[in-house]
Parts: C-alpha cells; sequence; structure tokens
C-alpha cells in the first residue's frame, strides 16, 4: 500500500512531513482559516437566521432594546 509521505494536519490542514524529526506546530492563523473554512455553511445559515429572528416581533423589540441600550437610555 502506497504511503505519502506528507500528511494533511488533521486540525489545521497544513502538509506535514511525516519523515521529519521535527514536530508540527499549528499556526494560529492557519488553525482559524481552516476551521473557519469548515464552519462556512454554518456561518451563512446563521446570518439566515439571525435575519429571520429580527423579523419577528421578538426580534424586533430586542433590536429596539439593544438600539436603546447602545444610546445609554436604558
Ligand atoms: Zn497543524
Amino acid at each position: 500500500m502506497f504511503h505519502s509521505r506528507y500528511l494533511p494536519c488533521p486540525d489545521c490542514g497544513a502538509s506535514v512531513d511525516r519523515a521529519g524529526d521535527s514536530q508540527h506546530d499549528c499556526s494560529p492563523e492557519r488553525l482559524a482559516d481552516y476551521q473557519l473554512f469548515g464552519l462556512r455553511d454554518e456561518v451563512a445559515e446563521l446570518e439566515t437566521r439571525v435575519r429571520d429572528y429580527l423579523r419577528t416581533s421578538a426580534g424586533r423589540f430586542d433590536a429596539w432594546l439593544a438600539a436603546r441600550q447602545v444610546r445609554g437610555e436604558a
């Protein structure tokens, strides 16, 4: 069976040399990008759900309350 020398890191997706002695440390930026990429569908769905919520009466009240709090009237 063929084994590639390089494997993608399961956490950040970087190509890691399995034959190398050095321990792989995930770059925080790459880690964040990789995880966000994996969540892109959920992020898009969250935006839709927030917009849908803000159209309900409870959502309109929350938006009104938040705007009031931002203005310092609460
Ligand atoms: Zn990594």
